[in-house]
């Protein structure tokens, strides 16, 4: 038998069935689904994804046996509506739309009311009596056929239409008469005329054969391409062609046309939700020329239809047994159903519909952990715009440039160039930070700025990072942006904006907006951090319904990557069950600390470094002191110094001078270390490991300032688990050398204080010759936490600092078909864990195995940690609840071989 390409729906029948949304399309699917369940759906035909396919595998050519099961299912639409295709005395008309597995809206294209010509028009005016009506649909028509498949500017039909209206002295459309629309046509006519050198077709079934072709075309349009990218959605695919008799809403006062929600698609509240437009065409809703009505006004306007679409739509999400987004029209009283489909939502109502499910048994808690991209947990820690006053924002023409959204969250605030310049503007007022790309020592303008902005740098560039670890809104990599840091302005494009302007960023889109958008707090964060009631906190509660649900199927651990005592705080609060990765440079940065670093970086003798150290002692005691305190028994993970030493000093001669002043170290002398201290490539250059190999001082005072904290503690009462971790381990020899140093000053440490603490020795696995190794590596080491941004780096051999210059066209070119920075490469990075894990446990069973690159808290990469048998993942405080979500779907995925989408 021939492969079946087309599948009817109509009259309470269909071939295909809702469930197939891989073969019909989303729409196409939808349309089945009702129709069979007696939904009142205009009869149709979708031509299948698989035919897609075959156009653009065969040179664009269709199956011979399309033709001929097209016509055949044009017989059954003919038989539903006892007329014929054709037939200009009495025509059917019909709109032929795309639908692919995945809705993207707007990126296809669509035409309607195809099958008029030039005698049509005048049987469909005989036989709707309505002369206005026929003339309007067939300009319509000439319009839309004209700009999608005869591929003619848009804005030039818009143009002919214009002239008439003008000519009239009117500016709405519906002031135009029939006389006028008559005329309408014949310059639209012509305009086909004049640019293609072609009549515009007469004949309804080559008018139907281009349309459909048009549409599969548009499958690879520009705009669907890049949105498929966006989205992740396979560009193999491919989309359905759905044929579908036309019904109007433009009929007059008993006819409209509409979309609405089952629930509220931003709040997830159950209600029905919506908009309509009585006597106007689907498209009128869009085009935002006439401002539609709130849904529940149909109840007084059309009571009959409205409890019938109540009824309809309540069904199809029981059906479903999902939020459902759907289309309508009614033309004279009578309601069709033009669409449905699971609706799109934001985090919070897809936490608040999967919750209420649960409870209204539709549900189960497993679906309902599926069904929440672990993402969309993010935008629930994170301040938000006001909706309507961003999208007010960007119609008013504030919208300024877009970057790489890397901390979700919105901030609005004053415009500051220094680190130093934001925190005293912080006093007066919230701040954004805007530099060129942060480094360790604009950490206090960071901390006190609302949000971070940059020109330059990827998902792993030290301004991600840090804004992520805070909570912070960011947007990196905003390569438009023209920073002139003397004259103390940015430009973009003729737009300027100075230091004290207002400036909002969008750190969910990475959309950056001139003035002041107003935000609103995240009551989840307002609950954790004490300052509200949770009982004041709905949000709050339906947060911590889904998370302990989530705990209950995680069989990974879930800790969070924290440098300080308040993030640990945070951390905790999140749900983090100990440390992974405590960046003991971070704590050098404080400005009471940060000369005692310098000294001993400029340091000549082992003494004097030592002397240096010795200042620093106490703060690096105090702080882990805090931490493992934090953590009350949990693992905390403290790493000994990582960074190239030059990040410490300062890099202008006026900081030189003003640090010579504070360490009576000679100007001319800091700016000759400095020197000395520049590396051609310092990621690859003096640092991890290799500083503590070199001076070794380092790591004592390192190691003693730990086993302090923790002996002190242990005499106080408080439990301590401290993990010691080497960075940048490539050779077994390094690692030797460091727990060496560990091991005896721990020792030391133990005897003097009189206690004895239990720690663990372990290493980053971060240099693929690490990884190579394992085996003999976890001879030495107690644990491995795999250092990803390092072993990305390293393996792919791209700067991690660099590599956001060329990842788009990577992207574009499917080089990539993710940053590998922020989602695990499985096949080439992943594989060097498996094989790490692997080998490492052979030599040493219980070998304890973690992550705490920034891909731990990547769902993704999460899932991948699970399936590779890792013990936990580390993620910044506030990606947490992403991870303890993402790891409970893999075990629910792995369980029941299903995962969900709502793309
Ligand atoms: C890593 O390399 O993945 C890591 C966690 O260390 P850092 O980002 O500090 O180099
Ligand atoms: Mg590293």
């Amino acid at each position: 038998m021939a492969k079946k390409y087309v599948y009817f729906f109509g009259n309470g029948k269909a071939e295909g069935n809702g469930t197939q949304k891989d073969l019909l399309g989303g729409k196409g699917a939808g349309l089945a689904g009702m129709s069979s369940a007696g939904v009142p759906v205009p009869p149709g035909y979708t031509i299948t994804t698989e035919t897609c396919r075959y156009y653009y595998a065969n040179g664009k050519k269709l199956p011979k046996e399309l033709a001929a099961q097209q016509k055949e299912a044009m017989g059954k639409l003919e038989k539903a509506l006892g007329k014929k295709f054709g037939d200009n005395k009495n025509p059917i008309l019909v709109s032929v739309r795309s639908g692919a597995k995945f809705s993207m809206p707007g990126m296809m294209d669509t035409i309607l009311n195809l099958g008029l010509n030039d005698e049509a028009v005048l049987g469909l005016a005989d036989k709707t009596g309505n002369e206005r009506f026929a003339w309007d649909a067939y300009r319509r028509f000439i319009s839309m056929f004209g700009n999608v498949v005869m591929e003619i500017e848009k804005g030039e039909f818009e143009k002919e239409l214009e002239s008439v209206k003008h000519k009239k002295g009117v500016h709405l459309d519906t002031e135009l008469g029939v006389a006028d629309l008559k005329q309408v046509v014949d310059l639209l006519k012509k305009l086909v005329k004049r640019e293609t050198g072609k009549d515009f077709p007469q004949d309804p079934w080559l008018q139907l054969e281009e349309a459909r072709n048009a549409v599969f075309r548009s499958w690879n349009n520009p705009r669907a391409i890049t949105y498929r990218r966006l989205n992740k959605i396979s560009d193999d695919i491919g989309t359905a062609v759905n044929v579908q008799a036309m019904v109007f809403g433009n009929m007059g006062n008993d006819s409209g046309t509409g979309v609405g929600f089952t629930r509220n698609p931003s709040s997830g509240v159950k209600e029905f939700f919506g908009e309509y437009l009585t006597n106007a065409q689907g498209e009128d809703v869009v085009a935002g020329i006439r401002t539609p009505k709130p849904i529940t006004e149909l109840q007084n306007d059309m009571p009959q239809v409205f409890k019938q679409l109540k009824d309809i739509t309540s069904k199809l999400e029981k059906h479903y047994r999902d939020m459902q987004d759907f289309e309508f029209t009614i033309e004279k009283g009578k309601l069709f159903m033009l669409q449905t489909r699971n609706g799109k939502r934001t985090g919070i109502a897809a936490v608040r519909v999967a919750v209420e499910m649960v409870n209204e048994k539709l549900i189960s808690k497993e679906e309902a952990i599926l069904r929440i991209e672990p993402d969309q947990l993010a935008q629930l820690l994170a301040p938000v715009f006001d909706g309507k006053e961003k999208a007010a924002a960007v119609k008013g023409g504030r919208f300024l440039a877009k970057g790489i959204d890397a901390g979700p969250g919105a901030a609005a605030g004053r415009v500051a160039f220094t680190s130093e310049k934001a925190v005293t503007m912080s006093k007066q007022g919230p701040v954004v930070l805007v530099r060129p790309e942060t480094n360790p020592d604009d950490i206090e303008g960071m901390v006190v700025a609302e949000g971070i902005l940059t020109a330059i740098g990827g998902r792993t560039s030290h301004a991600a990072v840090v804004a992520r670890g805070m909570g912070k809104p960011c947007v990196v990599g905003c390569g438009v942006l023209k920073i002139d840091l003397d004259a103390g302005v940015l430009a973009v494009n003729g737009t300027r904006v100075k230091e004290g302007d207002y400036l909002s960023i969008d750190g969910f889109t990475g959309e950056v907006i001139t003035g002041q958008v107003p935000t609103l707090p995240s009551e989840v964060v307002r609950v954790l951090r004490g300052e509200l009631d949770k009982k004041e906190a709905p949000l709050y509660a339906t947060f911590e319904t889904v998370m302990k649900w989530a705990d209950s199927y995680r069989k990974i651990n879930v800790r969070a990557n924290a440098d300080i005592p308040r993030d640990a705080v945070m951390a905790r609060a999140l749900g983090a069950e100990g440390i992974g990765l405590c960046r003991t440079e971070h704590m050098f940065f404080a400005p009471e600390r940060l000369p005692y670093m310098q000294e001993m970086i400029l340091a000549d003798t082992e003494e004097q470094r030592r002397a240096a150290l010795d200042k620093l002692l106490p703060f690096q005691k105090d702080d882990f002191k805090g931490l493992l305190k934090e953590m009350k028994g949990y693992g905390v993970t403290i790493r000994t110094l990582d960074p190239p030493l030059h990040e410490f000093l300062p890099k202008t001669k006026e900081d030189a001078t003003e640090l010579s002043r504070k360490i009576g170290i000679p100007t001319e002398k800091i700016l000759a270390k400095t020197q000395e201290l520049h590396e051609f490539n310092p990621m690859l250059g003096h640092r991890g490991c290799r500083l503590g190999i070199t001076y070794p001082e380092i790591t004592e005072m390192q190691v003693k300032a730990i086993l302090l904290a923790a002996c002190e503690l242990k005499k106080e009462g408080v439990t301590v688990v401290p993990e010691i971790m080497i960075p940048l381990v490539g050779n077994i020899k390094e690692l030797k050398d460091q727990t060496a140093i560990v091991r005896r000053v721990a020792d030391e440490v133990q005897k003097a204080q009189n206690v004895k603490v239990k720690y663990l020795l372990g290493t980053m696995i971060e240099v693929p010759r690490a990884a190579l190794t394992a085996g003999e590596i976890a001879g030495e080491a107690e644990f491995f936490s795999f250092g990803t941004n390092d072993l990305t780096q390293m393996t792919l051999g791209f700067s991690r600092d660099d590599a956001g210059k060329f990842t788009k066209v990577y992207l574009d070119k499917k080089i990539f078909t993710d940053d590998p920075f922020a989602t695990l490469d499985q096949t080439g990075v992943g594989k060097l864990m498996e094989m790490a894990v692997k080998d490492g446990r052979k030599t040493r069973k219980d070998l304890k195995c973690g992550i705490c690159g920034e891909h731990g808290g990547d769902p993704a990469s999460v899932k991948f940690c699970y399936r590779t048998g890792l013990n936990y993942v580390s993620a910044s405080p506030f990606r947490v609840p992403v991870a303890r979500f993402a790891a409970a779907q893999a075990v629910i995925e792995d369980k029941s071989g299903k995962s969900y989408s709502s793309k």
